[in-house]
């Protein structure tokens, strides 16, 4: 989400929890891929052979550190090996291997997804984090390797003076944001990051690199546009249309416990009264009772700002926040700002990134989208009251809702906003949170309804298909059953052709 969580379980009193790293059985793993008994093995020699990197496997030193992805709550997984790939002609030997053996297979670029489906039990992993190179062409375009993780792509931009929407988090990998849409601090200015995709290279089922367009398998490219991640193929790079770097200014108001009700009223009939320029996020930090804070970040300088925040102050009864900052950014800064790097050195931001010192969280979050202002914001708030949780209310609309529902994968283009529920947690409290999480979504369900954001994924999910792809659902299966019809790119919630 577009706020550094780590520092805002902290402000919550939820650091500990955050923080506290483990190993966990986490959800199924099992990949419908059922091999049978007359399948081949799968040629792992072979394939270390033609791969210009690493083929690391369970019996070498680097496995336990190589399977490794964001969330320590999957430490133990046990991918049959993780293909450190170099070049495009890597990816597609990993695919064709992994084809002619029916074996499991699943990419990994930033090795966030919320419930692990980059590395799954006993799969191949397609591990593209090499592949990061960020080039910048004298007509504002991007071609962005898929292992590229978000500090790589802001930080690279910014030193040719451009930008791109994206999310907030560092480590976040732009593959994956990008499949599932891609929200972040500049989406109502500039559009959800698969807006500004021109065209991308994805190794398909067959083995075949196929670089899709708008004018190029458009079914496919449709699809590559808020489809998720891991399903129809690998990417291997993405080429964006960015925009010059923006003058920025951020800000955080804090609001006592107890005034969530009136600062959530307040804020969602103020935000879709502002202008694109103005993004913001309404925070419900649970508690009892919950409090609330307003982030956001403005195209501007502060003196567009200050009046905007005048209104959000008079929509929520001139309620005085108990801590309110206003600064100004350039783009990186302000994207710096977000990761939670302010305080940092381009260095030492980047190595949040990777690396034994990555900093990594135990966590399980679901998602609901909020189509319209509620009526009684007061009733979504009693869902978190005594919840150790962070409810994120991330507006969307500007840009992402002049985009038809049909025209990407992506389908909740009129939504007021997405709302995440995340907690921090541990091993020993992991069953636990998730059952206090799927209550609350659950809840939340009768007050906001039934959808869900593809990049948040759950696995308990209830009538997950439907909540993340809505009406572009029967599209994207026709896509799948196209490019993949022996359903080669599968897990627990790929899109099927059935
Ligand atoms: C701390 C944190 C902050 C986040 N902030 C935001 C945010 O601000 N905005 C937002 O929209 N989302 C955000 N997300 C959600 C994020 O967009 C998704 O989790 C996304 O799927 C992560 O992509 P990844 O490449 O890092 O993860 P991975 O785990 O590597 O991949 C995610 C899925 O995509 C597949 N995949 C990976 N690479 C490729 C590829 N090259 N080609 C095809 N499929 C691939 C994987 O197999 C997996 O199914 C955040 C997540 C976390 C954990």
């Amino acid at each position: 989400m577009p706020i550094n969580r780590r520092a805002f379980l902290h402000a919550a009193g939820l650091g500990a929890a955050a923080a506290t790293l483990g190993g966990c059985s986490g959800p199924q793993t099992t990949s419908p891929l059922q091999r049978g008994t007359s399948d081949p093995p799968v040629d792992f020699a072979g394939l270390a052979r033609k791969l210009s990197g690493p083929l690391i496997t369970p019996d070498q030193p680097g496995y336990h550190l190589a399977r490794r992805s964001f969330n320590p709550l999957f430490d133990n997984r046990t991918p049959a090996a993780i293909a450190q790939c170099r070049r495009i002609e890597d990816v597609q030997a990993c695919v064709s291997t992994a084809a002619a053996a029916r074996a499991p297979i699943a990419a990994r670029s930033g090795g966030h997804s919320y419930p692990g489906y980059s590395t799954p039990d006993g799969a191949l992993i397609v591990d593209l984090s090499a592949m990061s190179s960020v080039e910048v062409n004298a007509n504002g375009t991007a071609v962005i390797g898929g292992g590229a993780r978000l500090i790589d792509v802001y930080t690279s931009l910014a030193g040719a003076g451009r930008c791109l929407p994206a999310g907030s988090c560092p480590s976040v990998g732009i593959a994956g944001l990008t499949l599932g849409g891609g929200i972040g601090v500049l989406s109502r200015k500039y559009g959800l990051t698969c807006d500004r995709l021109l065209s991308a290279t994805v190794v398909t089922a067959d083995g075949t690199a196929r670089t899709v367009s708008a004018s190029a398998q458009p079914d496919l490219f449709w699809a590559l546009r808020g489809g998720g991640g891991g399903n129809f193929g690998i990417v291997t790079s993405f080429t964006f249309d960015t925009v010059p770097a923006p003058q920025l200014t951020v800000f955080q108001l804090d609001f006592p416990a107890g005034s969530v009700p009136d600062v959530l009223g307040g804020w969602q009939q103020w935000i879709i009264n502002m202008p694109d320029e103005l993004w913001s996020k309404c925070n419900i930090i649970g508690g009892s009772p919950p409090s609330g804070t307003v982030i956001g970040c403005y195209v501007g300088p502060a003196t567009g700002l200050n009046p905007l925040l005048a209104d959000l102050t008079f929509r929520i009864g001139n309620l005085q926040p108990t801590l309110r900052t206003v600064a100004e950014h350039d783009c990186l800064n302000a994207m710096r700002y977000f990761a939670g790097c302010s305080d940092k050195s381009t260095t030492e931001c980047h190595d949040q990134a990777s690396g034994p010192q990555w900093n990594r969280e135990a966590f399980v979050a679901t998602s609901r989208i909020v189509t319209e202002p509620v009526t009684d914001p007061g009733q979504i708030v009693s869902v978190f009251d005594g919840r150790r949780v962070i409810a994120m209310v991330d507006g969307l609309r500007g840009a992402v809702g002049r985009v038809r529902s049909a025209d990407t994968a992506f389908p909740h283009r009129g939504a007021l906003a997405t709302m995440q529920i995340y907690l921090g947690t541990s091993l020993a409290e992991r069953a636990a949170a998730a059952s206090s999480m799927a209550q609350m979504r659950d809840q939340l369900t009768g007050i906001v309804g039934g959808g869900a954001y593809v990049n948040y994924l759950d696995a308990g999910m209830p009538n997950w298909a439907q909540a993340y792809y809505a009406d572009n659902l029967t599209r994207l299966r026709q896509v799948a059953q196209r490019y993949d019809p022996d359903r080669l790119f599968t897990f627990p919630q790929a899109i099927t052709s059935g």
